[in-house]
């Protein structure tokens, strides 16, 4: 006999016979607080809801309606901290592609399930399951910042660029950084942006924070400049950004008003956001920000579903492979697919190829090999604070000088 078990459980699968199948399979392990649902949408509302966030969601693949792989993309909107279990009839090789996709979205999983499901591999699974340590139950009840809070916080100047180096594989020469903003918040130390963009995007805050952030971005890339540093400075712009036009004018007024060339300012998009339902006004501000000459970049390439057709419309000059697909791609037959994939058909529509979270030398040495552009990761350097990047700069020609960035000596 099994004693209860505290974990909250949801299930979710279009198939009311594999829900009953599994309530259950799960009720006979003890697991008795479980809610199953037969649509996606209907999972997100007991995901919203405090009484039903579930710690474990059982996920069907292939669903009529949402599939398994949009809902793990809305999970991480509805800011989703459990775990997950898949479970789908897809061969192995489509289960370890969907687990790849889930570790992008950085949503812990404890493993998949082949159906007809077996119980044994089931409570396997479940006994996986953590409970939360203390620090973790901090960070998942991690306080949600409101809309004031954020607002105060740019007032008073607690939002902080961060730059991280965008370096060339074959000559290990600097090309430019990407901002990444962080909030020194007074008490609670350093937030990421994971946890405050989305409230800025839901509040209509993202247009001043953006501003906020380019400001500070353009008057830095202009320090650089001054000292004989030309460097291409990223930033990172949101769907809801490219909603109205003003945003353009906005984007082309400080960029004169710094002095600097739009040659040298890249505006990265992400990919899932640019394949979203209408987006024709967006494509507009893109390619018109295009002619004006700034660079377009289409970020974290590989979780959306853009097809060569939909990027041969967008003038992109640069694409990003996600982190998900480039750490360990060396050594991960179905990562290195996508890898790959996305590698080839940047340089198929010409443009500059990037690859993200580059951890350590081996990564690095398949970058090199396949003849990826730029590399960008905690292998070349985290992201600095501006004070810290010329000691970087340093140690990284150090590094180079020395033979320890393998093809660019
Ligand atoms: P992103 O644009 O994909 O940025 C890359 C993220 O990967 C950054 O997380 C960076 O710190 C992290 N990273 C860099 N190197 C490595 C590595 O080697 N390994 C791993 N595992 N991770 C690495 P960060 O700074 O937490 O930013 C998270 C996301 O927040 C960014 O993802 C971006 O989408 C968003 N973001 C940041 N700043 C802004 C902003 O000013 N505006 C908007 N709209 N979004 C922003
Ligand atoms: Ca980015
Ligand atoms: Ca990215």
């Amino acid at each position: 006999m099994h004693s209860a078990s505290p974990i909250k459980i949801l299930i979710l699968d279009d198939d009311t016979f594999m829900l009953k199948l599994l309530t259950r399979m799960l009720a006979k392990q003890g697991h008795t607080s479980v809610i199953a649902c037969d649509n996606g949408a209907d999972a997100l509302k007991k995901i919203d809801n405090a009484d039903t966030r579930p710690d474990l969601i059982l996920l069907d693949l292939n669903m009529p309606d949402m599939d398994g792989i949009e809902f793990v993309r809305y999970l991480v909107d509805h800011q989703f901290h459990g775990n997950l279990i898949l479970v789908s009839g897809e061969d192995e090789r489509m289960l370890k592609t969907a687990e790849k996709l889930v570790h992008a979205h950085k949503i812990e999983m404890l493993g998949y399930l082949h159906k007809p499901v077996n119980p044994e591999y089931l409570s396997e699974l479940i006994k996986k399951w953590k409970s939360p340590s203390q620090e973790d139950q901090l960070q998942s009840s991690k306080k949600i910042y409101r809309v004031d809070e954020l607002q105060s916080a740019i007032a008073h100047h607690e939002l902080v660029n961060y730059y991280q180096p965008k370096v060339s594989v074959a000559t290990g020469e600097v090309i430019g950084v990407e901002t990444l903003v962080r909030w020194h918040h007074p008490t609670d130390g350093l937030i990421s942006p994971d946890r405050f963009i989305s409230i800025a995007e839901e509040n209509n805050l993202i247009n001043e924070l953006t501003t906020y952030v380019l400001t500070d971005a353009l008057a830095q890339a202009k320090m650089w400049y001054e000292s004989g540093l030309t460097l291409r400075v990223a930033i990172n712009v949101s769907m809801d950004n490219l909603a109205s036009l003003d945003f353009q004018d906005l984007v082309v007024n400080l960029v004169t008003q710094a002095g600097l060339s739009p040659q040298n300012i890249v505006l990265e998009v992400t990919e899932s956001q640019l394949m979203g339902a209408d987006t024709r006004i967006p494509l507009e501000i893109l390619t018109r920000l295009r002619l004006k000459r700034f660079h377009l970049s289409i970020d974290d390439f590989g979780t959306g579903h853009s097809s060569m057709a939909q990027l041969r419309d967008i003038p992109f000059d640069e694409l990003k492979i996600d982190q998900g697909f480039v750490h360990r791609a060396w050594t991960d037959t179905t990562l290195r697919a996508i890898y790959d994939a996305s590698l080839s058909m940047a340089k198929q529509l010409g443009m500059m190829t990037v690859a993200e979270g580059v951890e350590d030398q081996n990564d690095w040495e398949l970058l090199r090999q396949t003849g990826c552009d730029l590399a960008q990761g905690n292998f070349v350097s985290k992201p600095l604070q501006a004070k810290e990047f010329s000691h970087w700069m340093q140690a990284w020609q150090d590094r180079i000088h020395n033979g320890l960035i393998p093809g660019s000596t």
